[in-house]
């Protein structure tokens, strides 16, 4: 049995070391982007994107705020969201840009997982999840990867003999995926993506760029048979880097524009018409984490931290549902 314990990157020597480059050089790149954005005044206020209260009657999170970005809490369905978005245009025009540019996000984001390190674990972390789904699909079927990118999901389904297809915005992943994929589609879900129905769609890492995450769950569950099953994974917003590190976590960047913990994860799935089959956190960070200042740490964890920091294993983050990543199954009923 696969353990996520197989994929962490903080149980790996020397992994950060081998990673540095790769992230300075994706940093770079992400800070050039939104530099110019900013400068074109592209941002626009909105309210919860879930129930539509007033932003205006949320509180505003001050520790991962900064003057132009700001998170709020909905006091009506508890959604952490961005108060300002980019524009939709502004929106797809990042992804379609693409790696025309060699300085693109895309670009940057394929030399950082096209690394042998990155890879491995990403690999390890995929057999996990197919195991994971293994009790539920006894015989290969169809799913749908939404953001496939250049297709290492799809492959590591196909190759067990599922029946694949995905939609990948970015035109040079997509074609990419599509020389092994013909199901592969250039565009956005769900106008651009093939019509199903399938019994599972995966969703990796998407899910906080959707500007509308409720319509977009509802339109997944719509192309799912009944009794499908939706596989997701989002960033935690509860995990302790991210808390300790505030506005300026990786995470907390405009893109993102809704920050899921897993009581919010479970409310929203619900409200789109799933039930929650399992939810689990992933991926622990722990020696991220342990880098801050011993005082923070114990502040964010609370009174289960132990004496000694140095203790700590991702299993103590990973069963309360704190590491880095959330990851749940969810099921459209029959
Ligand atoms: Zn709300």
């Amino acid at each position: 049995m696969l353990q996520p314990e197989n994929f962490d990157a903080a149980l790996v020597p020397g992994f950060r070391a081998a990673m540095r480059d790769h992230y300075r050089a994706l940093t770079a790149v992400e800070q050039a982007s939104l530099a110019t954005l900013r400068a074109a005044d592209v941002f626009q206020p909105r309210d919860c994107p879930v129930c539509d209260q007033p932003a205006g009657t949320a509180q505003r999170l001050e520790r991962f705020s900064r003057p132009d970005f700001s998170l709020l809490r909905c006091p009506g369905c508890r959604l952490v969201y961005s108060r300002e978005v980019f524009c939709s245009v502004t929106e797809r025009q990042r992804y379609a840009r693409a790696e025309a540019d060699p300085d693109s996000i895309p670009q940057a984001f394929a030399a950082l997982k096209g690394s042998a390190p990155y890879a491995r674990l990403e690999q390890g972390k995929i057999d996990y999840v197919i195991q994971q789904l293994a009790p539920f699909f006894p015989q290969p079927a169809d799913m749908l990867d939404i953001g496939c990118a250049q297709g290492a999901v799809l492959d590591a389904f196909a190759v067990r003999g599922w029946h694949v297809a995905g939609v990948e915005p970015a035109p040079d992943f997509a074609a990419r995926a599509r020389t092994r994929h013909p199901g592969v589609r250039c565009g956005f879900f769900p106008g651009d993506a093939p019509e199903g129905p399938f019994a599972l769609v995966t969703l990796f890492d998407v899910l906080e760029h959707i500007e509308r995450p409720l319509a977009f769950l509802a339109a997944i569950r719509d192309r799912l048979r009944p009794g499908g099953i939706l596989a997701l994974q989002v960033p935690n917003f509860d995990s302790p880097l991210v808390q300790v590190e505030g506005a300026a976590s990786t995470v907390v960047t405009p893109g993102h524009w809704s920050y899921f913990d897993p009581a919010s994860l479970v409310a929203l799935t619900a409200r789109a018409g799933f039930q929650t089959v399992t939810l689990q956190s992933y991926i622990s960070e722990l020696d991220r984490l342990l880098a801050h200042p011993p005082e923070a740490v114990r502040a964010t964890l609370g009174p289960w931290a132990p004496e000694d920091l140095a203790t700590l294993r991702p299993a103590d983050l990973f069963w309360r549902q704190l590491g880095f990543k959330l990851f749940g199954l969810f099921r459209r009923p029959e």
